[in-house]
């Protein structure tokens, strides 16, 4: 029995020791899975951006790359001229009045010779300047002072000596070593930083981009020419130079010496965007603050190449920074996700920076901008951790201390089925010595008889008595037996009549007396008057010779060898009392003499012979008539057992 017990909780103890283990890990491969997963979501976010900054800036290159090369200029002639219409209409361009259209800033024109001319430059003959004109051509005028101080130094400075407007793959080039000295240092970062990853937005670079070969009419790209030339000496009229300065176009000549081979329609070839970095701030404001202000190290300038026969000049627009950090913080605000912040440094920043939770370095080919990503609690994982460790501290105590409890109910009832099983076997014991002692007299009484060895009528009569007697507690033994069976069974059936109890307690000290007297004992009965009751007579007749048959058992050695029976009754219950002057019983017994089986002292050295199922039997008696039986200690010694019957009609 215990062995099984042993293996069972090891088997117990042992799965779950490796529960708890698995718990354990769970919870930290958990806190690794909550790392990476949220490490994965900040990449995911990052390439959110990307895409949608490159959708942005896909669509805006688009626009710049379809806008008409004459819209760079300050005139142009419109294509279409109503049929009849002598005179060829000159437009402004549509430039003209503003110099921000979405990203770019300031569009304007490196001429072949190397001047810059912009859209918005003061060629008005108008008398009648706004303000705002004054302001924008003032801006304007900034713009182009800003082109020829530093985009032009650098595009001499990087092809070396005069500037050649047909060699755009020379120009572009120039971003090239930047950008692999830029990805060396990006892979550097990386190397250092794990956190940093790269994500490449082409949509600035030539790549995807077409070379445009447009056809127009002759006659509309010379009268293009000559009214922009005329503007441009104006403007250089405005602005001071002198008639010898003044730029002699090559179209001029051209015009001037009309060529009989000369074909009705010009092809005009535009080449895709290429970005080049120049030092300096932007035209705009103070250039001091505004290249402090750059994240790119300097500003960024896109050109494109045209040609129109044999005359090259360059295009472009400088990047205006500002909105292109404001479109990608707009885009960041609504890709990040909850718990998430974001913000946007120049490169180097990403590095040392230890809050930050992934730097996506946003590589745009001529620079690099860093798109900090942070938590903006970043203990959130640590917490969550620790609330789910103290769940599973919580769940475990509950799961010990059930298992504990468990562990220990089994053992205690395993250890009172060992008790049991052991006073079964006392029992069965008790019962065959029980059953041998009478049968044993009754035997030996009747072989004297049958033998006439009796000497006398009395003594023949005594043996009778005795042998009446020992049938008599053989009757009682195999009744209790019985009773004590069909209780266990449930089957136990009670006939209650109305009646008096106190005759049927009577009736059974009578028919006691005599063996009682042949033990020396007197029984005297004080018997109060009872109300009529319904009871079970066999039940109350058994409970009464059961607790005189223990008074006489347990009371022999003592000198007062009187028994005490009582009837009583209060309002609720009619009390049978049994007193006698024995040994009495320790208070530590006083609850478990009522167990089945249950016979004080050890077995082998016990005087008294018994079943121990007497008492077990008053108590179920008593409680079948809703009562309950107590014991009292008697003066000067003794046991009082008082049995309380509900006293009910
Ligand atoms: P049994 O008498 O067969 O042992 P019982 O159930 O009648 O079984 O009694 C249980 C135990 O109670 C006895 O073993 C005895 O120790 C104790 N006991 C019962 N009656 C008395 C009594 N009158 N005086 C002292 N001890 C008693």
């Amino acid at each position: 029995m215990y062995r099984r017990l042993i293996i069972l909780s090891v088997i117990i103890l042992a799965a779950l020791g490796g529960l708890l283990w698995m718990g354990y890990h769970s919870i930290r491969i958990r806190a690794q899975g909550l790392e990476g997963a949220r490490l994965g979501e900040f990449a995911a976010v990052a390439e959110q951006i990307r895409q949608d900054v490159t959708l942005t800036l896909d669509e805006f290159m688009r626009t710049e790359q379809s806008r008409p090369y004459t819209d760079y200029q300050y005139y142009y002639v419109p294509e279409n001229v109503a049929p009849g219409q002598q005179q060829m209409p000159v437009l402004r361009s549509p430039l003209a009045g503003r110099l921000e259209q979405g990203l770019a800033y300031g569009n304007f024109q490196i001429e072949p010779d190397g001047s810059v001319i912009t859209p918005n430059d003061n060629v008005d003959q108008r008398q009648d300047l706004t303000d705002f004109d004054n302001e924008l051509f003032a801006e304007a005028l900034s713009n182009r002072k800003n082109i020829e101080n530093n985009l032009l130094p650098a595009l001499r400075g990087t092809m070396g000596g005069p500037l050649k407007m047909n060699l755009e793959s020379e120009i572009a080039p120039q971003v090239g070593p930047e950008t692999v000295e830029q990805d060396q240092f990006a892979k550097e970062a990386a190397q250092r930083d794990k956190l940093s990853q790269s994500y490449l937005i082409e949509s600035l670079q030539s790549k995807g981009q077409k070379t445009q070969v447009i056809e127009q009419k002759r006659s509309v790209l010379e009268q293009n020419v000559i009214s922009n030339e005329a503007a441009q000496s104006q403007r250089q009229i405005q602005e001071g130079a002198t008639q010898a300065e003044q730029i002699t176009g090559l179209y001029e000549r051209q015009t001037a010496t009309p060529d009989e081979n000369q074909t009705e329609t010009v092809q005009v070839r535009i080449e895709p965007f290429f970005p080049v970095v120049a030092p300096g701030g932007r035209a705009k404001g103070d250039s001091a603050s505004q290249q402090a202000e750059s994240m790119f190290g300097g500003q960024v300038f896109l050109l494109r190449h045209v040609q129109i026969e044999d005359r090259h000049f360059l295009q472009g627009f400088q990047l205006n920074e500002k909105m292109l950090v404001e479109r990608i913080e707009e885009s960041a605000s609504r890709f990040v996700r909850k718990g998430m912040s974001f913000e946007l440094s120049p490169r180097e920043d990403a590095r040392n920076n230890g809050d930050v939770a992934h730097a996506a370095i946003l590589n745009f080919g001529f620079g690099d901008l860093a798109l900090n990503l942070k938590e903006i609690d970043p203990g959130w994982i640590g917490k969550e951790i620790r609330h789910l460790r103290i769940w599973y501290v919580g769940i475990v105590s509950i799961v010990l201390l059930a298992v504990a409890l468990g562990l220990a109910s089994l053992w205690h009832n395993a250890g009172a089925q060992i008790k049991l099983a052991q006073k079964k076997d006392d029992f069965i014991s008790a019962v065959s010595h029980e059953l041998r002692t009478p049968l044993t007299s009754i035997r030996m009484y009747s072989e004297m008889l049958e033998k006439n060895w009796v000497k006398s009528q009395d003594k023949a009569v005594e043996y009778y008595r005795n042998m009446r007697q020992e049938s008599e507690r053989l009757s009682r033994l195999i009744e209790n037996v019985l009773d004590f069976s069909r209780i266990q069974r449930g089957r136990k059936k009670y006939t209650f009549n109305v009646g008096d109890m106190n005759k049927c307690v009577a009736d059974v000290v009578e028919m006691m007396e005599p063996f009682a007297a042949q033990k020396g004992f007197s029984i005297k009965a004080e018997l109060c008057r009872l109300e009529q009751s319904a009871f079970d007579s066999d039940a109350v007749t058994q409970i009464v010779v059961n607790l005189l048959d223990n008074a006489i058992k347990y009371a022999r050695n003592t000198e007062d060898k009187t028994i005490i029976v009582r009837t009583k009754s209060d309002d609720r219950f009619i009390l049978i009392e049994v007193e006698d002057h024995g040994p009495g019983v320790p208070h530590r017994q006083r609850k478990k003499i009522f167990e089945q089986f249950y016979r004080s002292g050890a077995e082998d050295t016990r005087e008294t012979t018994g079943t121990g199922l007497g008492l077990a039997l008053v108590k179920k008696f008593a409680e079948a008539h809703n009562g309950f039986v107590e014991i009292d200690g008697a003066k000067p010694t003794g046991v009082i057992f008082r049995v309380a019957l509900a006293a009910r009609m």
